[in-house]
């Protein structure tokens, strides 16, 4: 049962997609642990963010989208600074008003840098350039899509991807991300500048040394986040077009330029919380630049895992002892996820719910397997303490416990109640005389009579000895007295059958006892009085049988 729920739950899992949710959910928990524990990588040292807000905007007394002729100041202002990259978050599509002179004026700035990025969009499948005047001076340009996925948080980015018209004479090319083409300018001194994909292995390589990352086949992969708004430098823009920032602010820095301000809507949620459009390509060409990809282990690896704890936690379940499975589980799942989240501090992304299947699963089978084992050992203990050994039946105290609860309802149902006891004749004699092995064997033969001649609900005890008792389950004293009769003659046909003479012609004494309110509408207070009524109506039954001058008992 346990190897079903292992192999089957994962699949149904899978396919139900029942997961995906708290998949996600988990792995931004991940993240936000580890942000918490772990410092950003060196390298966030190397960014700054220029932030255009709205304060910069009064300052500047411009209205967004600014003129070009500010993003020229702009770039100047971080070139003679000497700002190593100058990232833009924004995209110089189509033509600004008053002509061509702030274009020209913006290709200028960025020609004389070098060393500018700025963004390209897409328009149904094309990628949009920036205006030729621009793009002549610009260095690169790269996207700007982010996958926006189900849980609505940006967890995915593209890399690389297919535009099938614009870009090249054939037709169809791949381009590259901003965060991408950010991480090509920077690694322009070494050989190789262009990112290079290889379609095959969907490993995307850039630089040297090389950066490898694995798309998945449509150019995505799972951004990194490493860093959090608050860990940024961030310069306000204005202070950068009013050059009033100081040199070391920038010298040799990855200058990324973006919006930041709720109102102007480029603010998204993601794994650690809402970050602006710039804050979130900071991250990925942070852990580019660092070579901190997000690498997924295999699912084969996870379930050895899963599975080696499951083991582990069956075992703990194996001593019986359910507390101790319990803490097996807390134990195992416990411990999965710490070493989930040390792998993760490392960039390993073990799936958190694949992990704990194998321990949760054996929790379950152990648990059941617990209760099915603990049900059936309290029935068998039950059968110990209520039935009697030799015969079978029920032990008196039990048929005692039965009358009080009947007694209670068929006072309540004014209905009657009838006992019967029972005491084999000279029983003595047989045990003195064929010996108590056969003595045995006829109390279990007299046993057997009287089960068979009461009805299936009737409850048939061993009184002790020779004796039984039988409750008749709301038999009035008529259908009692039927009892007796069947029983009698139900004995007389088994002892028949005997061999011996003296077991041949041994018989059974009966006496019964009613209360049945169509006969007397007071019921006494207890049921003792039935109990010796039954008794003494046994006696006057022996005694109207016993053979002249046979001793009483
Ligand atoms: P009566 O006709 O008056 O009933 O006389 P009796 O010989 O049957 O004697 P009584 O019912 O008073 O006693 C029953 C005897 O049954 C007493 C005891 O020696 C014997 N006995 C009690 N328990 C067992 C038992 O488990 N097995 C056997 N073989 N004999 C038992
Ligand atoms: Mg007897």
């Amino acid at each position: 049962m346990y190897s079903f729920l292992f192999w089957c739950l994962p699949s149904y899992l899978e396919t139900s997609q029942i997961l995906e949710k708290p998949l996600l959910q988990t792995r931004d928990l991940f993240f936000k642990i580890r942000r918490m524990a772990a410092d950003p990588p060196p390298r966030l040292k190397d960014i700054v963010i220029v932030s255009i807000d709205s304060d910069s905007c009064d300052r500047l007394e411009a209205r967004w989208p600014w003129s070009r002729r500010i993003f020229a100041k702009m770039i100047r202002e971080l070139h003679a600074k000497g700002a190593r990259i100058v990232g833009l978050n924004v995209s110089f599509t189509g033509l600004e008003e008053g002509g061509d002179a702030s274009s020209r004026e913006l290709g200028e700035a960025m020609r004389e840098h070098g060393r500018v990025v700025i963004g390209a969009t897409s328009d149904n499948d094309r990628l949009v350039k920036p205006s030729p005047l621009i793009a002549e001076g610009v260095a690169r340009f790269g996207y700007l899509e982010k996958i926006v996925d189900a849980d609505f948080a940006i967890r995915q980015s593209y890399l690389l991807r297919l535009y099938s018209r614009g870009t090249s004479s054939t037709g169809a090319a791949f381009a590259s991300s901003f965060p991408l083409q950010l991480l090509a300018s920077d690694r322009s001194e070494s050989e190789i500048t262009e990112p290079h994909f290889d379609a095959d292995l969907g490993l995307l390589t850039v630089g040297r040394p090389t950066l490898g990352v694995y798309l998945n086949p449509d150019g995505s992969y799972p951004i990194n986040y490493v860093a959090d708004d608050g860990d940024f430098k961030t310069i306000p823009a204005w202070k950068v077009v009013q050059g009033k920032i100081a040199e070391e602010e920038v010298r040799d820095k990855v200058v990324l330029v973006g919006l930041t301000g709720s109102v102007f809507g480029d603010t998204h949620p993601t794994p650690l919380g809402i970050l602006p459009g710039i804050a979130i390509h900071a991250n990925e060409y942070l852990a580019l630049s660092s070579g901190r990809e997000l690498r997924f282990v295999p699912d084969w690896a996870t379930f050895a895992l899963s599975w080696a704890a499951a083991v582990c936690v069956l075992l703990l379940f194996l001593f019986r002892r359910l507390w101790l499975g319990v803490f097996g589980f807390v134990i195992a799942a416990g411990g999965l996820f710490l070493g989930a989240q040390a792998a993760f501090a490392k960039d390993f992304v073990i799936e958190p719910f694949i992990l704990m299947l194998g321990p949760f699963t054996a929790t379950v089978a152990g648990v059941l397997s617990n209760s099915a084992k603990l049900l059936l050992e309290n029935k068998g203990l039950e059968t110990k303490v209520i039935h009697d050994k030799m015969t079978g039946l029920y032990k008196y105290e039990y048929l005692r416990e039965c009358l009080e609860e009947e007694w209670r309802r068929c006072k309540r149902g004014n209905l009657p109640v009838s006992v019967v006891m029972t005491d084999l004749d000279r029983f003595k004699k047989i045990n003195d005389t064929l010996g108590h092995e056969t003595g045995n064997d006829m109390i279990r033969r007299a046993g057997a009579v009287i089960k068979e001649s009461a009805r299936r609900y009737d409850i048939v005890s061993r009184y002790g000895g020779d004796e039984f008792v039988v409750l008749l389950w709301h038999a009035n004293l008529e259908e009692a007295k039927a009892y007796r009769q069947r029983l009698r003659d139900a004995y007389h046909q088994m002892a028949g059958k005997l061999e011996d003479p003296l077991l041949k012609e041994s018989s059974i004494s009966i006496g019964v006892a009613s209360f049945d309110p169509a006969v007397d509408p007071k019921y006494p207070p207890d049921t003792q009085r039935l109990v010796e009524d039954a008794d003494k109506d046994l006696f006057l039954d022996k005694e109207s049988r016993r053979k002249p001058g046979e001793a009483r008992r």
